[in-house]
């Protein structure tokens, strides 16, 4: 599938930035030129990426390849509390399958926040020492009141005037350890009163004495998000930094913070800019972290990557495919206003990068034998069909006919409901890549359930011979021999959630679960399906698109997801 870039307003942007040359004649520190469009994609390794996290892997380092420049790869880790190294493994290797890569002409660009901590330390202290910082020793209480709200300015705190030397002593002792946690912080001067609570001398420096899954016990002061977030993207030399609107506000304070610094000369480029756009949000799905990681902690999906989850390892496991992924990030397009897309634009990508690829195969889900009692039970008659109908190519598939198969429980209707076309008694169809036969009947238990169908077949009606033309049949079933069929465990997604909007106006997500969206059947598949690879994907003929699951299929055995059904069947 290929992926044709769509305007919008960021490509916009580059454009006149490249018509500008706003970003051109750059170096790095060894003095060699600079790509033009430098981006980044900055996750905290502290959970699992999601769908939202994927349009903001396609975004950035898709504007990088389209304009022949760079994606850094930077983990901000600021947070030691929160962030592990199993979080930082799992996010390269979603990134590495989306189709992306941070290695570029042999050079790696694989960056941390954390690697930049002695050089944050210099420009805090720098800061300090120029005024344009100060460490406050208030409580956090007194601080939390002092910032004011929306509709008040806040309150200048009482050590807001301290002497430079006096905070720069203070810092000094922070990182020495002498305090304890919160006893002390360092914040920007700015302005208490600025109608952007952002401004209202946010925190650049806090005490935490806590262990740091790169740094170790290096460190006991911790820089803010706000504070490394501008200065790592001017460190990398990034051009433009893109984010989610929620930022918007925090943009005053990274243009502060780099202009200060460049004052003082740490930055002697170009400095990077910070441009938003809308998150994406999908329909039936939820992307916070905390609520993901509750439904993972109760249980209600079996772990971060069960198939149901909107994570990569999930969407992954699920057998989503890379290329598809990306054409809907690219389809849904980058605005900056908020909205929806719906859960069927996500599925209809899938269907079409998959509809070319996958092999074709038969699978029969909700089996119900049947029995042609006018085939004799020795004879083994071999049917074939083409592994896609669109490339001969490919070649044939063959599977063989005998007097006993499993066709599809609903292919049968003992009184046919109106529009009916498959099989009840006196109603012909054809048993696809077979013959043409007609129901006789039906064997039923003590309770009255159907437990086989009888029919009998035309000997001269099978598929590709020239007698199959006398025969006009409006219904076309599949089946499987019964003593070829292999038998598989197959499972069932669909959504997770029933509700299109599930956490919305602050609902309670878990009573919108879709009590449907994981179900396990044992199906009969054609017999050439023993040989299905972990990962290998196909379409099972009126059912949908089904992956061998990578984790759970073993040699010889394999088990399948459900990817996607071949029709939406949500659709109001
Ligand atoms: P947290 O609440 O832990 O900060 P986060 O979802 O913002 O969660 P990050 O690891 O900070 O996680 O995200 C990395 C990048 O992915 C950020 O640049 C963020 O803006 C972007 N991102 C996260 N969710 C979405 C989304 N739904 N749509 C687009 N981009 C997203
Ligand atoms: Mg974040």
């Amino acid at each position: 599938m290929s992926t044709v870039p769509v305007s919008n307003f960021l490509r916009n942007i580059i454009d006149a930035d490249l018509a500008s040359g706003a970003y051109a004649g750059r170096s790095d520190a060894a003095g060699l030129p600079l790509p033009t469009v430098i981006t980044r994609f900055p996750p905290e390794p502290n959970g699992y990426l999601h769908i939202g996290h994927a349009k903001s892997i396609c975004l950035n380092f898709g504007l990088a390849r389209d304009y022949g420049g760079r994606c850094n790869m930077r983990f901000d880790d600021t947070n030691p509390t929160k962030e592990e190294q199993e979080y930082v493994d799992t996010i390269l290797d979603s990134v590495r399958w989306l189709g992306f890569d941070w290695e570029q002409d042999g050079q790696s660009h694989l960056h941390y926040a954390s690697d930049y901590f002695d050089q944050l330390y210099l420009m805090a202290e720098y800061l300090i020492t120029n005024g344009h910082a100060y460490v406050d020793s208030q409580s956090a209480e007194d601080m939390a009141a002092n910032r004011g709200s929306f509709s008040e300015p806040g309150k200048d705190s009482p050590f807001r005037s301290r002497p430079a030397a006096e905070s720069l002593d203070l810092f000094r002792r922070m990182k020495a350890g002498e305090f304890a946690d919160g006893q002390h912080i360092v914040r920007a001067r700015i302005d208490m009163a600025s109608p952007n609570m952002n401004l209202r001398d946010p925190a650049i420096y806090r005490i935490r004495h806590a262990h740091h899954h790169r740094t170790g016990d290096t460190w006991c002061i911790y820089p803010m998000y706000d504070f490394t977030h501008p200065i790592s993207d001017a460190l990398e030399n990034i051009s433009h930094s893109i984010c989610t609107l929620e930022f918007q506000d925090h943009r005053p304070f990274y243009d502060w913070l780099l202009g200060h610094l460049a004052e003082g000369g740490f930055f002697t480029q170009a400095l990077p800019h910070q441009y938003e756009f809308a998150r994406l949000n999908v329909t039936y799905v939820i992307t916070s972290k905390r609520k993901l990681k509750q439904l993972v902690d109760e249980g209600i999906v079996d772990g971060w990557d069960d198939p149901r989850m909107p994570t990569i390892v999930g969407m992954r496991r699920r057998g989503f495919t890379p290329a598809a992924i990306q054409q809907f990030c690219e389809r849904t397009g980058v605005t900056k206003s908020d909205g929806w897309i719906d859960m069927s634009v996500f599925e209809g990508c899938q269907r079409e990068d998959l509809d070319p690829k996958a092999p074709r195969a038969i699978a029969v889900l909700r089996p119900l034998k049947l029995i042609i009692d006018n085939f004799s039970v020795d004879d083994v008659i071999d049917c074939t069909s083409p592994v896609h109908p669109h490339f001969p190519e490919r070649g044939l598939r063959n599977f063989p006919i005998t007097r006993e198969l499993w066709i599809e429980a609903d292919d049968f209707m003992e009184v046919p409901s109106k529009g009916y076309f498959r099989l009840f008694p006196g109603n012909k169809v054809r048993l696809r890549y077979g013959y043409v036969v007609e129901c006789t009947g039906c064997d039923k238990d003590e309770q009255g359930n159907v437990i086989a169908v009888h029919c009998t077949y035309f000997a001269d009606s099978k598929s590709g011979t020239e007698g199959s033309a006398n025969y006009k049949v409006k219904g076309n079933i599949h089946w499987v021999s019964t003593a070829h069929a292999l038998q598989a465990e197959v499972r069932l997604f669909d959504r997770l959630f029933a509700d299109p909007h599930p956490d919305a106006g602050g609902k309670d997500y878990k009573l919108a679960l879709n009590p449907n969206a994981k179900e396990v059947v044992q199906a009969y598949l054609e017999p050439g399906m023993v040989a299905a690879q972990a990962d290998e994907k196909f379409q099972f003929e009126r059912h949908g698109y089904f992956v061998a699951d990578c984790i759970d299929s073993q040699a010889g055995k394999p088990i399948f997801n459900r990817i996607v059904t071949l029709k939406d069947n949500w659709e109001k």
